[in-house]
């Protein structure tokens, strides 16, 4: 399986990291190995003094599509979740001054945080989640999928022109403002629409 994620989704995130507003979503790719075991900590990279959580809705593909219009799009995910999109903000800066890919600041391992899973059918209305990361019991970030820029179903039918959809893989749709570093001992804590999915603890 693989991981699409999408950056730059959400203006007030691009505003605070002084980004560029994009006329096209941006996407990168994690590997599997980005997702840590489940209930273990996350371990801090030693190449890194600045790692990022970057909390975000996240769907699981459930049908293997190509060229799917955004109309289809709607059935080619099942559930939903929130994960964490861990960020080498440190060594990405530096990637990204120099124009090269991001992946050794998003792609190692433990990077991809992904929690319970919940039926997409559960929720009224997709366009209208709220999530939300705690840490150490503060809320750092909180987010509403009214204010993407570009809605699950439009990212599905964009990023399935490039790559081809497999069941079981996981599509991060992007991060709200409120992105910041994480120390050891952090205790990490995702919600969506008030429910407990994730929590982890920083090591
Ligand atoms: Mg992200």
């Amino acid at each position: 399986m693989k991981i699409i994620c999408v950056g730059r989704n959400y203006a007030d995130h691009i505003e605070e990291l002084q980004n560029e507003r994009p006329s096209e979503p941006v996407l990168f790719l994690k590997p599997d190995t980005t997702i840590g075991q489940r209930n273990t900590p996350f371990y801090l990279p030693d190449f890194s003094s600045e790692i990022h959580h970057e909390i975000e809705i996240i769907v699981r593909i459930n049908r293997i599509g190509k060229h799917i219009q955004e109309q289809f799009a709607h059935k080619y995910y099942d559930q939903l979740s929130v994960g964490i999109d861990f960020t080498a903000r440190d060594l990405q800066n530096k990637l990204k001054s120099k124009g090269l890919p991001w992946e050794k600041a998003k792609a190692f391992d433990g990077a991809a945080v992904v929690g319970d899973w919940l039926p997409k059918g559960s929720f009224e209305n997709l366009q209208q989640l709220d999530f939300e990361l705690t840490k150490n019991g503060n809320t750092v970030q909180q987010g509403n999928t009214q204010l993407m820029l570009y809605s699950i179903d439009q990212l599905i039918a964009y990023v399935s022109e490039y790559f081809t959809l497999k069941i079981g893989d996981i599509l991060f749709t992007g991060t709200p403002a409120g992105v910041g570093p994480v120390k050891e001992n952090d205790q990490l804590e995702g919600y969506l629409n008030g429910q407990k999915l994730l929590e982890l603890k920083v090591k």
